[in-house]
């Protein structure tokens, strides 16, 4: 770790073979009571979450909760995301195996590593330079050899590998930026959190006839999306004190 300045100014019961770690009672748990039991329906995310190693993307202290119900605390005071919301945003992108993905915000890297099971290749940026290098460090020992993770502002997605079958931001944004809708190709799926500081709306869209339709899936709560197209750090901290205050406040 150091202090470098980051980039952000700008069915049926899911059973396993054998047990591969000592977690794997947990993460089965985890799957079924958490996802399948609230409506997660797709057995390849299910299947997906019941591989992936979680415990190894959740700093030393919080490995004992790595599998509860919760988000948790990771480096430069960001989080990896709840277990469910890691499966219903994942499930929402509706991938059937061949997409290339583009992920905003890799923070530990574990919604990465769940897309990369679940699509050819994943593409994650992610803006604080510590994230970007240990959550491309871990997925790389841990064998998830098509994920690629970039330092850099995501809030304009990252052009030089568009287009993207799919598009999922994990941090919440004040409105969905036109980069990503513009680096969506025909067809593709966007999942992104949209909304103020104390809630946002989980948004499904598609892009149709160079169109994006959009639904609302439910609220959530996020981290910031920073950046030239997210929220500064001041407004964020502003809304935040005074909620209710005024319209979403755009900065683009
Ligand atoms: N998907 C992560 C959790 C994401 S928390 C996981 O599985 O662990 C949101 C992440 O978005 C944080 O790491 C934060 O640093 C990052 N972020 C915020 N704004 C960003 C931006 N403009 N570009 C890239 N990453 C950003």
């Amino acid at each position: 770790m150091n202090g470098r300045k980051s980039e952000c100014e700008g069915s049926t019961e899911a059973v396993p073979d054998a047990l591969p770690d000592s977690f794997a009672g947990a993460r089965l748990a985890m799957v079924n009571e958490q996802l399948r039991k609230r409506g997660i329906s797709s057995e390849r995310v299910l299947n997906a979450m019941l591989t992936v190693p979680r415990h190894e993307f959740v700093p030393a202290e919080f490995r004992d909760q790595a599998y509860a119900d919760k988000p948790l605390p990771i480096a430069e005071s960001q989080t990896i995301s709840q277990p469910y919301m890691v499966a219903a945003m994942t499930q929402a992108l509706e991938l059937s195996g061949n997409e290339r993905v583009l992920e905003i915000g890799a923070g530990s890297g574990y919604q990465a590593a769940v897309l990369s099971v679940l699509a050819r290749e994943v593409i994650s940026v992610e803006c604080h330079t510590n994230l970007a290098l240990s959550a491309q460090e871990r997925l790389a020992d841990l064998g998830y050899a098509n994920v690629h993770v970039h330092n850099g502002d995501g809030s304009a997605g990252f052009p030089d590998a568009a287009p993207y079958d799919a598009i999922l931001v994990t941090a919440a944004a004040p409105a969905i930026p036109v980069a990503l809708v513009n680096q969506l190709r025909e067809g593709g799926a966007l999942v992104i959190p949209v909304g103020r500081p104390e809630v946002q709306e989980l948004m499904q869209a598609r892009k149709e006839n160079g169109e994006l339709k959009s639904r609302a899936l439910f609220d959530c709560q996020f981290v910031p999306l920073l950046g030239r197209y997210g929220w500064s750090r001041e407004s964020w901290q502003e809304d935040l004190r005074q909620p209710g205050r005024r319209s979403l406040r755009k900065r683009f």
